[in-house]
C-alpha cells in the first residue's frame, strides 16, 4: 500500500484529477464568499453557531437523552449503536425482521464510515445508492472524494462514459440527458424499495425530529416512499431546538455550497400518522457513538462541532492539489485528518495529521470556527511521544533544540552548516539537493542559501560600529 506521500505524488500527476479540482474547488470557494457576503451579520451568525455547537456538545448527553425521548413520543424507534458493528447490526436486524429486499439510501457519510453497503449486499440485499454523486460512486465501485460532492473528481465525460456502459445513454451525452438516465434508473428503486436508509444533517432534541438537507429531492423519496426508514446519526449532530437548528441551517448552506438554503430541508418527524397519506410505517433513528465519545473526552472534543459543510476541504491547499482519495480515510481534507484519528485511534491514521501545512484557511472558511491547526498540533504531538515520528527527526529536532538554547554551539552550527552547503549541487547559489532526508525538501524546490552572518552575528557587529 503506497503511504501518503506516495497517493499524493499520483495524485499531483492525474491531470484529469488536477483538471476536476481546479474547477470546483474554485466554484465553491466563490459560491461561499459571495453568500457570506450577501448577508449584513454573517460573522455574528458564525458566532452563534459556534456557541450552539460548543454547547451542545459541553452537554451532550442531555440533549441525546432528550432526542431519545421526543423521538419515542412520536413513535419512533430508537437505538444505540457503540461502534459500527452495531450500528450495521442493528439496520441488519431491522431488515429481517420486516422482510426487506431493496434498500435505497441518501448520501450519508456515516454509512460510508461504518461500511454498511458492503454488509447490507454481502447479506443478499439490493442497495441502491440514489444520490447522484453516490450513484455515480456505486456503478463505478469508487468512493467518494469529497464529503459534500462525492464526484468532485470526475469529469461530466467520465460520467457519460459510465452511464454508456451501465446505462445505455448516448456517449456524447450532455448533462440534462445524464441527469434523465440517473432519474429513469432511480425511480424504478424509490418504487420497489422496502426500506429507506439516509443518514442526518442534525437530529432536533426538542422534537425528535430527523433534518435531511439535500439539492436533489432523493433524500425525500428515500425517507418517505418505502414501509420503513432508518436513519443513522452521529451522535454529535444534535441541534437541542428548532431555533438553533434555523441557525445551523443557515450557515450550513452558505458554507457547504452557497446557497442562501439548500433546495430541500426535509424535517421528519415520526412515522406516518392514522391521518396521514403518505411517509413510513416505521421510522428508526440508530445513534451512532464510532470513536465520538473518545474524541469527546480528550483535546480534539472541538471536532465534534464540526457540522460536516465541507468549506474547509475547498479552501484547503493541501485538498485542492490532492483530492480526496489521496488520505485514504472516508472524511478527507482538513475535517478528515483531525476527525479520522480522533474516533478511530491515531495508531492506524498517524500520517494523516502530516497532510496540512497549518495554514490556517480552514479555520477561516468554517461556519463554527473549529480550531483545526491548534488540534493538528496535538496530533503531531501525541504522534512525537507514541514514536511514530521517524527517528532521524526526533534527532534532528532534538539536536536543534539544543543547538537553539546554547549560542555558542548554535553560532558554531551555523558556521558549518555554511560551509556544508558549498558541497551540495547548486544553481544560483541555491542547493539543489540536499543530503539525506533532506533531500524531500529539494526535490521540488531548491534551499536558499544561508545567509554570510546570522542575526545576532550581524547584530553584534553594528553595536560595535
Ligand atoms: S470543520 Fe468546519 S469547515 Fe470543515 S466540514 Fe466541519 S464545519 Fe465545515
Amino acid at each position: 500500500m503506497p503511504d501518503l506521500n506516495q497517493r499524493a505524488s499520483i495524485a499531483l500527476q492525474d491531470a484529469t484529477l488536477q483538471q476536476a479540482l481546479n474547477r470546483t474547488m474554485e466554484h465553491f470557494v466563490q459560491g461561499r464568499l459571495q453568500a457570506f457576503a450577501a448577508l449584513p451579520h454573517g460573522e455574528a451568525l458564525r458566532d452563534q453557531a459556534r456557541r450552539i455547537r460548543a454547547h451542545t456538545i459541553a452537554h451532550l448527553d442531555e440533549h441525546l437523552l432528550a432526542l431519545e425521548r421526543s423521538a419515542q413520543a412520536n413513535g419512533t424507534q430508537v437505538h444505540w449503536a457503540a461502534d459500527a458493528a452495531a450500528a450495521r447490526k442493528i439496520v441488519l436486524k431491522i431488515a429481517r425482521e420486516n422482510d426487506v429486499r431493496r434498500i435505497v439510501k441518501s448520501k450519508s457519510m456515516l454509512t460510508e464510515e461504518i461500511e454498511l453497503n458492503a454488509t447490507l449486499e454481502r447479506a443478499g440485499l439490493d442497495v441502491l445508492e440514489t444520490d447522484l454523486g453516490e450513484f455515480i460512486v456505486q456503478l463505478a465501485h469508487d468512493h467518494p472524494s469529497h464529503i459534500i460532492a462525492p464526484v468532485v473528481h470526475w469529469r461530466v465525460e467520465d460520467v457519460a462514459k459510465l452511464f454508456h456502459q451501465h446505462l445505455g445513454s448516448p456517449l456524447d451525452a450532455d448533462i440534462p440527458q445524464l441527469l434523465a438516465t440517473a432519474r429513469s434508473a432511480l425511480r424504478e428503486g424509490f418504487l420497489q424499495a422496502d426500506m429507506g436508509v439516509s443518514g442526518a444533517n442534525f437530529a432536533v432534541a426538542e422534537t425528535g425530529s430527523v433534518v435531511l438537507v439535500t439539492n436533489e429531492g432523493n433524500g425525500r423519496f428515500v425517507t418517505t416512499t418505502p414501509r420503513i426508514h432508518v436513519a443513522l446519526v452521529g451522535i454529535e449532530r444534535i441541534a437541542p431546538t428548532l431555533r438553533d437548528l434555523g441557525t445551523l441551517l443557515q450557515v450550513l448552506a452558505r458554507s457547504a455550497t452557497g446557497q442562501a438554503l439548500s433546495v430541500y430541508t426535509s424535517i421528519i418527524t415520526g412515522p406516518r400518522r392514522s391521518i396521514e397519506e403518505d411517509g413510513p410505517e416505521q421510522v428508526h433513528i440508530i445513534l451512532v457513538d464510532n470513536g465520538r465519545t473518545r474524541a469527546l473526552a480528550g483535546d480534539l472534543a472541538e471536532i465534534l462541532y464540526c457540522i460536516r459543510c465541507g468549506a474547509c476541504l475547498n479552501v484547503c491547499p493541501v485538498y485542492h492539489n490532492i483530492g480526496g482519495h489521496a488520505y485514504d480515510s472516508v472524511y478527507p481534507g482538513p475535517i478528515g485528518i483531525v476527525v479520522t484519528p480522533a474516533i478511530g485511534g491515531l495508531a492506524p491514521w498517524r500520517e494523516l495529521p502530516q497532510a496540512s501545512t497549518l495554514c490556517g484557511a480552514c479555520v477561516e472558511a468554517c461556519p463554527v470556527r473549529i480550531d483545526i491547526p491548534r488540534m493538528l498540533l496535538k496530533l503531531r504531538a501525541q504522534s512525537v511521544a507514541e514514536g511514530y515520528a521517524p527517528g532521524w527527526l526526533q534527532k534532528g529536532v532534538r539536536l536543534y533544540a539544543r543547538a537553539a538554547t546554547h549560542p555558542r554551539l548554535f553560532r558554531w552550527a551555523a558556521r558549518l552548516a555554511r560551509i556544508a552547503q558549498w558541497f551540495a549541487p547548486r544553481s544560483q547559489g541555491w542547493s539543489r539537493r540536499l543530503p539525506g532526508p533532506l533531500a524531500a525538501w529539494t526535490k521540488t524546490r531548491a534551499f536558499p542559501p544561508l545567509a554570510g552572518a546570522s542575526f545576532s552575528e550581524q547584530w553584534e557587529k553594528r553595536s560595535h560600529q
